[in-house]
């Protein structure tokens, strides 16, 4: 079995530290290797280990609770040996990417763990939706990572008046979000990008068309359909092809680009949605009643800034539809059942959320 030293020295570029290793010492006492999932694939998944890829069962980690399966970011304990391999274990989650699945079976389903940076691409090639973009917002601000907005295709916006407009326009729906500007075609803005998913884990979410991929593509420095169907040998000795669904970026930093994630919808994002109208929220302070529905309630200031012109009518209107769209997802759903694992990953995402203040500082 490898050193720790070793481990430390092979999984690092996947995001694995300290504190992970803290976690999972007592899996290593019982001979255990440490990994972290680069694809699940029907009762199997591919774990990137000290080692190279292994190909392990994970009949161990399937509960009946979607929510629990584990997924790409998950750290794993795998057996080091057995045909079949199994994933014995997976460690806490530090955020969680959940997808909301068709109404008739009303239950979410786990993208994408352990992620630090949400990039929402929004084309600029397009008019800009930013009710679309607070959609994303606030299912990246519940998984417990941190979203940022890249503007792509800046290159086709070429009056630098109207981009910075544009920018504002995106900043205003977007408290607390780093925005930035990224034309990969002419290779301008990147390096802001590169800089900040150097460091922990990112997603790429965004319409179809926003330039996600070519976004991806830019940040590994290659084409990524090379990068991803790597040569792998697996638990027999053969030599497979695996595709991975999560790769280290050579910058620094890791990318999790799962199809699953493209075009995700909102579950249960109570915390995300008020991230996202902060404004909205604290003047909800002000109103006279405390359960104020900001309708036609006396006293209530946020209708009143509305009026004043203070707040813009589309902000109220996205937040009243987000809201009410939000309730119903829960309504659906057995909501105690997953108190438990919110309550953690809010904890979580604050502490996350704390800590990225300094680096948004930087960035602007
Ligand atoms: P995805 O569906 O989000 O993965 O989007 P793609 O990365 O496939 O990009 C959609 C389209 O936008 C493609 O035709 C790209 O060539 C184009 N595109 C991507 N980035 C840029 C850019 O920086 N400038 C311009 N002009 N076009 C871009
Ligand atoms: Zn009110």
């Amino acid at each position: 079995m490898s050193s720790t030293s070793a481990v430390f020295a092979a999984l690092a570029p996947y995001g694995w530290d300290r504190a992970w290793a803290d976690q999972f010492a007592p899996h290593a006492a019982e001979g255990l290797l440490p990994g972290r999932v680069v694809r699940v694939d029907r009762g199997q998944c591919d774990v990137i280990t000290a080692g190279g890829v292994l190909r392990a069962d994970t009949a161990f980690v399937t509960p009946p609770d979607p929510l629990r399966v584990v997924c790409t970011g998950d750290w794993v304990a795998v057996e080091p040996g057995g045909n079949p391999r199994y994933v014995r274990s997976y460690l806490p989650r530090r955020t969680a990417f959940v997808r909301s699945t068709s109404s008739k079976r009303s239950e979410g389903q786990i993208l994408a763990a352990n992620v630090d940076h949400a990039v929402v691409a929004v084309s600029l090639a397009v008019e800009l939706d930013l009710g679309r973009v607070e959609r994303f917002l606030a299912l990246a601000w519940e998984s417990g990572a941190q979203p940022v907005v890249v503007l792509s295709k800046a290159d086709l916006v070429p009056d630098p008046v109207t981009l910075a407009h544009l920018v504002r326009d995106v900043e205003t729906a977007a408290p607390g979000v780093p925005v930035l500007t990224v034309s990969a075609l002419r290779g301008e803005g990147l390096d802001t990008l590169v800089a900040l998913v150097g460091a922990g884990t990112s997603v790429l979410l965004g319409q179809s068309g926003a330039g996600k991929s070519t976004l991806a593509n830019a940040l590994l420095g290659e084409d990524v359909m090379d990068v991803r169907a790597a040569r792998d040998v697996d638990g027999k000795g053969r030599h497979t092809t695996t595709t991975r669904n999560l790769l280290a970026l050579p910058g620094g930093g890791v990318l999790i680009d799962t199809p699953g994630l493209r075009g995700v919808g909102l579950w249960d994002a109570e915390t995300g949605v008020g991230q996202v109208f902060a404004e909205i929220e604290e003047l909800a302070q002000e109103c006279r009643f405390h359960d104020c529905a900001h309708d036609s309630e006396p006293g209530c200031a946020v209708t009143a800034a509305v009026e004043t012109g203070r707040l813009p009518v589309r902000r109220l209107e996205s937040y009243r539809k987000l809201v009410r769209e939000n309730q119903w997802i829960v309504a659906k759903t057995d909501a105690r059942a997953r108190a438990e694992l919110r309550r953690d990953w809010k904890r979580k995402g604050a502490e996350g959320r704390a800590a990225m203040q300094a680096k948004r500082g930087h960035l602007r």
